[in-house]
């Protein structure tokens, strides 16, 4: 199978204007936001308003070409988080209408309900107190009274979980039955009986705000459920796990534009230092830093197409669960050690806030942990290539 890597024409103008956002609204204000955690980033509502034009600029512009207004969109989302995650992740986050909500929404959301939901700002509440990686462990219930379901239960971490004006909620319909009773439900936060019950203090990502949502009671109507509300032991947890396969090259993607910034300040550093990179000469006959930015960088590289991988088959509707996850593995561990390195060869530059490598290192980690985490990533990878299931190797 051959993969054209050429970006079409029309995702042009996504890429040049997440770059500018990126550049002239994200890094001016990155550091004031990394100090003012939980300060709302005013600077943002702008740009919410122009994403939100923008999502139905590019319909239009995808149905004038005749093309299906879902294909590219995976490919447009990588694209756009790459470029923002290099002005600053936190901010990335914290844009309004952008929230991982809107991505489990396109991933599993019918025709009628991703034209209701189009315009709402959506967060993800999967992970609980009772558990984190293993998510058919969901003990938040949804039972069906009349036209409505009413939720119980409590959702920890939820990303832009005070801010946005939905949340998407994973909640069982039935504990006995399994993963496969498990599915995900658009609920607004305006809903009685939804709160925020508090918000964390965090190593990195500070301008994203990370809460806590509590579900007492609160009722929503019952074509709010994502999907199907048929309980599919055969299919198990397929439905709501479809989410993965369009948000891990996200994650990825971000991955890769921080990787960039760091890469970029990086060589900056080492040429001013005299240390010419030169890719004509073997590594071991250059400076030991050179050396190490270019060992950085050509992982960097491979994060980058694995993730193109991953969403171009997504887009292409080709099964992406195992690519979904190698991106999200390979970019997510380059993104740690490659600014953790550059805080290395930086030294004092690299530790000192008057720089932000330190902050790029304290902000890379998130993206090795949360839509799965590196080991989960590898677990996946493994059942997948050995034909394993989650019962054979957990
Ligand atoms: C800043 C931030 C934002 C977040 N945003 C969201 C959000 O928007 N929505 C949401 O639902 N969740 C969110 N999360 C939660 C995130 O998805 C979880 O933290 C993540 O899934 C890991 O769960 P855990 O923290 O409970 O760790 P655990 O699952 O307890 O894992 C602890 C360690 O054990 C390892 N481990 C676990 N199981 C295995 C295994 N079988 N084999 C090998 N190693 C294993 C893990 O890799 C990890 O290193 C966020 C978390 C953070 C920190």
């Amino acid at each position: 199978m051959s993969i054209n890597l050429e970006l079409p024409e029309k995702l042009n103008s996504t890429v040049e204007r997440a770059r500018l956002a990126a550049e002239h609204i994200f890094r001016p204000i990155s550091r004031k936001y990394d100090k003012a955690e939980h300060e709302y980033p005013v600077e943002l509502d702008e740009l919410g308003k122009i994403a939100k034009q923008a999502r139905g600029g590019d319909k239009a512009s995808d149905k004038a070409s005749g093309e299906d207004t879902v294909n590219g969109a995976n490919l447009r989302s990588v694209l756009n988080a790459r470029e923002l995650s290099w002005g600053d992740v936190g901010l990335m986050l914290s844009i309004p209408y952008q929230g991982l909500g809107n991505a489990a929404i396109a991933a599993v959301a019918n025709e009628e309900q991703l034209e209701r939901f189009a315009d709402v700002w959506a967060a993800m509440a999967i992970t609980e107190p009772g558990f984190g990686s293993d998510s058919a462990a969901v003990s938040t219930t949804a039972v069906l009274d009349g036209d409505d379901y009413v939720i119980n239960g409590e959702k920890i971490f939820v990303t832009a979980g005070s801010r946005a004006d939905h949340v998407v909620v994973w909640a069982t319909l039935d504990k006995s039955v399994g993963r496969a009773a498990i599915k995900s439900f658009v609920v607004p936060m305006s809903t009685e009986g939804v709160s925020v019950a508090r918000l964390e203090h965090k190593l990195g990502i500070k301008s994203s705000d990370t809460a806590v949502v509590r579900f007492e009671n609160a009722r929503v109507p019952a074509d709010n459920l994502l999907g199907t509300p048929e309980i599919n032991v055969k299919k198990g947890f397929g439905g709501v796990m479809q989410t993965f396969d369009n948000t891990r090259p996200v994650v990825a993607a971000m991955a890769v534009g921080l990787g960039r910034a760091a890469l970029e300040e990086l060589r900056r550093m080492l040429e001013e230092a005299g240390h010419e990179i030169d890719y004509d000469r073997p590594v071991a006959a250059q400076h030991a830093a050179v050396a190490e930015f270019i060992r950085l960088e050509s992982d960097w590289e491979a994060s980058w197409m694995l993730t193109l991988r991953a969403a171009w088959m997504a887009d292409n509707k080709q099964p992406n669960s195992t690519e979904a996850s190698m991106s999200k593995a390979k970019a997510g561990r380059t993104v740690t050690d490659l600014t953790n390195k550059a805080v290395e060869i930086g030294a004092t530059a690299g530790f000192s806030e008057t720089q932000m490598l330190e902050k790029w290192a304290r902000d890379s980690k998130i993206l090795d942990i949360f839509e799965g985490t590196q080991q989960i990533q590898q677990l996946i990878i493994a059942r997948r290539i050995l034909g394993k299931s989650s019962a054979d190797l957990r």
